[in-house]
């Protein structure tokens, strides 16, 4: 039942290299996980605590899963991620069990990094009562917040969550020694936009017409995930047209088609 619910990277590939467009964010991660890993002294001279879980919170498709892979494989460690829905269960404390499970299949794989995606499944506020109100989800959180209490102990564990739904969360999970570093993942600007259509068509066989300022123009309000799909779309093109190269009116025929029926900024069905 472990295996199903958590899956587990010994060694994700993805570099930071493969992030486009939120370098701030990349630091502060950075700050926030490697550092305390590498150069505790640091957090000790100045005579603070490192932040004891990270939360990443910000629209679907933004990075914050790529975030996460990242630091684990620039830190050599273990990529262990849970989705907050798999936390929910229908028996007694099986969704704290789930947890105890976590937290202990990650200190046998240290260095490790524990990613929790949709933590608003196990952690909304108390007044919204489809969640919340169940008194097992509030357990299973519960639990959560405990093996983060006995942190310290626990070594080279990183936590690092991620929502889509910041402000339906608890504000008990924020409290100091728990997801005390806040990064906010945001919808990519321009310039962030022209990086992430340069990341996707690294490896993609381009005529000289594609202009990487114009798509980045073409594709406001656009997710790095919704730029990925666009990129595959365009190449999809091509080779229905039976060319190897893929020129800019393919991305701009992948534009139509992902806008077409959805409006910008919807997450693009295949
Ligand atoms: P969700 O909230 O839906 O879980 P997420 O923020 O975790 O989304 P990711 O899973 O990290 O999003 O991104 C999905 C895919 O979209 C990535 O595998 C990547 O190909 C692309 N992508 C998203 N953001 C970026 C980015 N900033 N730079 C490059 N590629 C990106």
């Amino acid at each position: 039942a472990r295996a199903q619910a958590m899956e587990v990277e010994e060694r994700p590939t993805v570099t930071y290299a493969d992030i486009g467009g939120i370098d701030d964010q990349v630091r502060e991660v950075r700050e926030a996980v490697e550092m305390p890993l590498i150069d505790p002294e640091r957090f000790d001279t100045v005579g603070i605590e490192p932040p004891t879980g990270v939360l990443l919170h910000g629209p679907p498709g933004t990075g914050k899963t790529m975030l996460a892979k990242a630091v684990a494989n620039e830190t050599d460690a273990t990529f262990i991620k849970m989705a907050g829905s798999e936390l929910v269960r229908k028996f007694i404390g099986e969704g704290a069990r789930l947890v105890r499970d976590l937290f202990e299949l990650a200190s046998e794989h240290e260095p490790a990094v524990i990613f929790i995606d949709e933590i608003d499944a196990v952690a909304a506020k108390r007044t919204d009562s489809k969640t919340s109100g169940d008194a097992e989800v509030q357990r299973t959180m519960m639990q959560l917040l405990s093996e983060m209490d006995g942190f310290e102990e626990r070594g080279d564990v990183s936590i690092i969550a991620a929502t889509n739904r910041y402000d339906m969360l608890d504000r008990a999970i924020l409290r100091p020694g728990r997801f005390d570093r806040l990064i906010e993942v945001p919808k990519p600007d321009i310039e962030g936009r022209e990086q992430i259509f340069a990341i996707h068509t690294r490896g993609m066989n381009l005529a000289d017409d594609v202009d990487f300022e114009a798509l980045a123009e073409m594709a406001e309000e656009f997710s790095g995930a919704e730029i990925e799909s666009l990129t595959t779309e365009a190449g999809m093109f091509a080779i229905r047209d039976e060319r190897t190269e893929v020129r800019m009116a393919d991305f701009e025929e992948a534009f139509e088609k992902v806008t077409e029926d959805e409006s910008p900024g919807t997450p693009i069905a295949f």
